[in-house]
């Protein structure tokens, strides 16, 4: 008998028949033995809907009334969960942040867990109830309501299996699981058995924006192993757990890739010590983020400095670098809004050379070109024009023997 904590995302309790679906796998799934705890977040796109009336109704928005909006959607949902749940025999009962113990910071429509106290959660599964727990909310230390932030039911449902020691945090949603590449780009893309959290982090990192991020390195450091399934069609999904070192990993596991980010070019800086600071330092004071950077080798004492940022932070990155240019004593600045990123990430790398010479060899027998390098230990990323992206990222996938095999 294992305990479970299942977290439904949006689409799967879009409307009255998909909650149904989800009570009737409750019930299979206790029919099995196990004990269920459930994490909801809101109806379809109800939280962009609640932004988008808050915009509509004022130009100021106090973050405290923000979060009371915005966390009613998964009040919503969990209470027409525990009905569903009612309505076909199983007993459930639904909990607030704050009734399900969240305490939170009072950072408002971004709050941070300071604790969890599930004790409510825990004495309702003791007598056999079905606890259903409102997503990404809590209350914070001030007592007002708060709200994790977008995509923070996925954290709830991390840091509550955490509080509960449950087994595993299933997190269902409308794909099948982690894929070895985007499936609109690569249709052979396979759904991965198996992948560790250092793997779906550099993932996360370079453009696979589920699971959450936040919550995945929640679950790394509590050691929660997360099941990432569907609510569509029930199957095994992908496990996102712990590496194991008895297990032969796979060189390269997925091929992800990111056309989200800009780059600048700061050209002819002089080759002295400070200048790299006072650029990074004026960035990060404008709250830019910067991924990439790269310098390249000097010549006569002067140098030229590329880095990658968001697309929405480009204006900002312009602005700082160009008021920075005459005093650093730079001769220009050129920025390209239309790059992508694509990244090689897998844990085998580490022990395997010949990983970037592969990369390189079949970007260049593709005609891609690569703009800027960079690594760690379980990934490799390259810079290449936006127009190019998709054949890169189909021709690593099929170099890298990842595409499916015909059925
Ligand atoms: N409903 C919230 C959102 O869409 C929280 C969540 O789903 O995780 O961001
Ligand atoms: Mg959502």
């Amino acid at each position: 008998m294992a305990l479970l904590v299942m977290k439904f995302g949006g689409t799967s309790v879009a409307d009255a028949e998909r909650m149904r679906e989800v009570a009737d796998h409750v019930a299979r799934t206790r029919r099995h033995g196990d004990d269920v705890v459930l994490v909801v977040s809101a109806m379809g796109k109800e939280t962009d809907e609640l932004l988008r009336i808050a915009e509509e109704v004022s130009a100021v928005r106090p973050g405290r009334e923000m979060d009371m909006l915005i966390t009613a959607g998964e009040r919503k949902a969990m209470a027409l969960v525990c009905m569903a749940l009612n309505n076909i025999g199983i007993p459930a009962e639904s909990f607030t942040g704050s009734q399900a113990g969240f305490l939170t910071d009072t950072n408002h429509m971004n709050a941070k867990i300071v604790e969890v106290r599930p004790d409510r959660v825990r004495a309702s599964l003791e007598s056999g109830l079905v606890p259903v727990v409102g997503g990404a909310q809590g209350v914070s230390t001030d007592r007002d309501v708060t709200f994790l932030g977008r995509g923070g039911s996925d954290t709830t449902a991390v840091a509550l299996a955490h509080a509960l020691g449950a087994d595993a945090c299933e997190l269902y949603t409308d794909v099948p699981g982690v894929f070895s590449a985007d499936p609109r780009v690569v249709p052979k893309a396979r759904r991965m058995a198996r992948i560790s959290f250092d793997e779906m982090l550099e993932m996360n990192a370079c453009g696979c924006p589920k699971p959450v991020m936040r919550s995945v390195e929640f679950a790394r450091t509590w050691r929660v192993p997360l099941h990432v399934r569907s609510s569509f069609t029930w199957e095994q999904g992908t496990w996102v757990v712990e590496e194991d070192p008895t297990m032969e990993q796979a060189i390269v596991s997925a091929v992800v890739h990111d056309v989200s980010e800009a780059k600048v070019t700061i050209a002819g800086v002089p080759d002295t010590p400070g200048v790299a600071a006072r650029v990074f330092r004026a960035l990060a004071d404008r709250g830019v983020n910067v991924d990439m950077i790269v310098q390249n080798v000097s010549e006569h004492g002067v140098t030229d400095i590329s880095f990658t940022a968001p697309r929405a932070d480009l204006e900002a990155s312009v602005d700082v670098t160009r008021a920075l240019a005459d005093e650093i004593g730079a001769t220009g600045i050129t920025t390209d809004p239309t790059i992508a990123r694509v990244s090689l990430v897998g844990a085998g790398m580490k022990s395997n050379p010949g990983v970037a010479a592969t990369m390189f060899e079949t970007l260049a027998t593709a005609g891609v070109n690569i703009e800027m390098i960079s690594t760690s230990a379980i990934r490799i990323s390259c810079v290449v024009a936006e127009s190019s992206v998709e054949t890169a990222v189909q021709s690593l996938h099929t170099a890298f023997g990842l595409d499916a095999r015909p059925e």
